[in-house]
Formats: C-alpha cells, structure tokens, sequence
C-alpha cells in the first residue's frame, strides 16, 4: 500500500472506502511515495525537501522568519493592502514607485510561495513537478462572494469550464476542485435560510421567507447541480468551502441536498461539504450529518478543517452582544476536530460506502492521528485498504503552503490558487 509522507503545512487526506486518499492544497509541492510501514515523519526533512533548492529554502524560512514577527508583519501587511488598493488609481494618487516596488517583492517572495502561478499553464508546471513525487493537486482560481446575480453565472460558468481544462490541460494530477458558494449564489439569501433553520426549518415558516429567498435558493440549488454534473463528468470532485457560522447552517442544507443526488453509495462522492470544528456545534453537525446519510442511503462526505474566521467570528459576537459561536480555547477545537475525523472513520470502517473525509489540516497531530486512522473516537486500526474504486486512488502529497487556509485575493480573476 501506498500512504503518504509529507511535511506540509498544510495537507489534506481524503478517507474512504477504507483507503487514504491524500491530496494537498499546493503551489510547490515534493511528495515521496512510501510504504504502509512508515508513517508520516516530519522530521526526515532531507527526504522532505529533497526537491527543493537551496534558494526556495531560503526564501521560505526567510518568509516564514518575517510572518512571525508582528512588529515587522503588522505594518507591512497595511503597507501592502495599500498598495494594491492603489494599482487601478491614476498615476497621480497611485504611490507609484514604492507600490511596484512593494508588490514585485511580494511576488517574488509570499506570491510565488503561496500560489500556483497566474495561469492554468503555470499550476500545470507545478502539477507535473509535484506529480513526480506522486502528489496531486487541488486547483482553484479564486472568485470571491458578489451580491450581484449577474456575476454568479458566469462564476458558475468559469468554475465548469475549469474542471474541463482541468481535465484536458493537468489529466491525472488534479483531485478537487474547491468552491465558494458566495461566488455563486446570493450571500444574504445564505443568512436568511440560516435564520430559517436555526428558527427549526418548518414548512410553514419557509414560505414566510418569501419568493425572493425561494427562488434565489433555488437557483442556487439548481448552479450546485450544473457544478456536480461537470464533477461527475470530468471525474474531479467539488469542495464546498466553509463560510461564516451566520451562512453555514443554510450551506449544509443544501450541500445535503444536493449530496443526496450525486453521491450515489458505492461509486464517488462528487460533493464534500465543509465543518469547521472551531464552531461549538460542528461536531454534533457531524454526527446528524452522519446519520441522515446513512438514513438517506447516499454517501456523506465531509472536508474536516478547524477554520479560518476565528477574530471575525469573535468581533461579530461582540458588536451582536451574541455568545460567540467558537470553542473558547485551542484544546477544544483541536479535541472537536480529532473526535469529528474519529467519527467519520468510524463510520467509514462499519459501512464504507456510507462516508468519505478529506483531513484539511496543517496540524502534525491530527495529521499523524488521521494517517493511524484512531484519531480520538475510536476508530480502530486502518485496515488493509482495497484497491480503489475511485478515480483518486492512492495518493500521497505534501506540500508548502502555510498561513491562512485561504489566500484571499486581490482581484478575483487573475490568480491560480493551488
Ligand atoms: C485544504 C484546506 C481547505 C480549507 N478550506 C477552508 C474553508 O473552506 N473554510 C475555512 O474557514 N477555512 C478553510 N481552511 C482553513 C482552515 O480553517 C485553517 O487552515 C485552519 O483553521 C488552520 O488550522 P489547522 O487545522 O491547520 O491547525 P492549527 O494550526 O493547529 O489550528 C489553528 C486553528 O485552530 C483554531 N484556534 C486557534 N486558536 C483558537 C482558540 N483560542 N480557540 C478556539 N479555536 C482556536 C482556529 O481555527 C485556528 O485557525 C482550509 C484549509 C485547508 C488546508
């Protein structure tokens, strides 16, 4: 069997059928095929980076050295933001010099770092490097959410048309495809469906949410549909990215509602839905989903992360004088997070067409805990992992990507994420 050795700082697994699937979030990317035998060991860094040239080390623990320092990053960040607010101004009110100066550096450093490249045929320079090492990718071009209907077709029909390149231009290294609901559908309509369920989600309470809401749900469900049936036939699988916990009730309805439909048991899942276990009821969120999955008869499948809007989470409970939805302490999200991926391969060891995971993480315990396949809720030892039904089969990656789980942008539209 193949597992995966990585040192990443970021890395993601996917688990099902009672084989690992490992795939990582990635621009520069190594990955060394192993054996079963040998777990994942962050420590043999020269098997690691063996990869990597002297000048990438450097420039990463330079990076790496800067992004630790607040005195240093808390300036430089506005400095930046400034800059790239200023790019579209006028000569006259752009700074210019300093600003081309800033972002050049920034793209020689963070940017080449962090991302693919800026086009499809840049990602595919580092998929075929990474594929060396048997590490796949997962690619994305970043579109932020719009409140504007007229933005969300095309978004819709730019991600579909990605899968396809995807599938002509990188065949074999790509494995997901992640997707920001927010890009294609109303954000708002996301929150007043929140409010519908948290309010129980009765019939009748539904059609007090108007024609508007109904609709815009509607045609949200209906762009998930197009969004899975380019999954299903271009054999890369979406990934709905988690949002803010105002909007996420609203998102898992209807990732279950639409999973129901494209994730038949016994073939591949064409949906994951993301839990942040940073959020105090992700893990009972888990556990229901679990259930109507296997009560549904389809296959569950669920991205685990811990999850990025820790402060805004925090600020916005603040200014509501609401409780804050997040666990109080890192021990138990890092407790939630163990336990949720427990759950799910549990699950996958007693019925293992009913569920599939994928470990979105950078954390070496979880990782280390995921890859034994006991991570804290007694799943028991990976078994014997049969060959894989899926298109994905074994594979191993690791990658460099640090950070924030989601490099925001500064213009939708002109960069490759990996
Ligand atoms: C492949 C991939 C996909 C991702 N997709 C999404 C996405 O769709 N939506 C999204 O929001 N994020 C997403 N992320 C980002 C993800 O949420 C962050 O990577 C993650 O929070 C960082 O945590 P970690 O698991 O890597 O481990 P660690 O570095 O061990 O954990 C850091 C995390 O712990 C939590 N934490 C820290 N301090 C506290 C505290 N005091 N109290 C409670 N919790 C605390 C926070 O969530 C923090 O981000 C993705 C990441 C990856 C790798």
């Amino acid at each position: 069997m193949t597992t995966q050795l990585m040192t990443t700082t970021q890395f993601m697994m996917t688990r099902r059928l009672g084989r690992p699937i490992q795939v990582a979030k990635m621009r520069c990317c190594h990955m060394h095929s192993t054996s079963k035998e040998m777990m994942p060991d962050f420590d043999r860094t020269q098997k690691i980076f063996a990869n990597k040239s002297s000048w990438e080390l450097l420039r990463a623990t330079v990076m790496f050295r800067c992004a630790a320092t607040p005195w240093l990053m808390n300036p430089a960040r506005s400095l930046i933001n400034d800059a790239f607010e200023r790019q579209h101004l006028p000569l006259a009110k752009s700074g210019a010099p300093f600003d081309r100066l800033l972002l050049w550096l920034v793209k020689q450093t963070a940017f080449r770092h962090f991302t693919g490249g800026e086009t499809l045929s840049e990602c595919h320079a580092v998929g075929v490097s990474a594929a060396k090492d048997g590490v796949k990718l997962i690619v994305d071009h970043s579109v932020e959410e719009r409140e504007d209907p007229s933005a969300w077709q095309p978004n819709l029909e730019a991600k579909c048309q990605l899968l396809r390149d995807l599938r002509e231009q990188m065949p074999g290294q790509v494995t997901f495809l992640p997707v920001k609901v927010t890009a294609l559908a109303s954000p708002s309509m996301l929150e007043d469906v929140t409010v519908w369920l948290q309010g129980g989600g009765s019939l009748a309470a539904r059609f007090r949410l108007g024609k508007k809401t109904e609709t815009s749900m509607q045609d949200c469900l209906a762009n998930l549909r197009v969004l899975c049936t380019a999954a299903r036939e271009t054999g890369i699988p979406v990934l709905l990215d988690a949002e803010q916990s105002y909007r996420q009730p609203a998102l898992d309805w209807l990732a279950m509602e639409v999973m129901k439909e494209f994730n038949v048991r016994g073939e591949t899942p064409w949906i994951y839905n993301t839990y942040q276990m940073y959020l105090s009821d992700a893990l009972d969120r888990v556990q229901r989903d679990i259930r109507a999955g296997v009560k549904g008869d389809f296959t569950f499948a669920a991205k685990v992360i811990r999850g990025a809007y820790l402060v805004t989470e925090a600020e916005r409970a603040r200014e509501l004088g609401a409780p804050v939805p997040t666990h109080p302490t890192k021990e138990d999200t890092d407790k939630a997070y163990n336990a949720a991926i427990g759950a799910m391969l549990e699950q996958i060891h007693a019925d293992p067409d009913s569920a599939a995971v994928v470990v979105a993480t950078h954390n070496r315990d979880s990782i280390t805990l995921a890859n034994r396949g006991d991570a804290g809720a007694g799943a028991g030892e990976e078994s014997s992992p049969r060959s894989p039904g899926s298109d994905h089969g074994h594979v191993r990656e690791h990658h460099h990507r640090a950070g924030a789980g989601r490099v925001q942008q500064p213009q939708a539209g002109s960069l490759w994420r990996l």
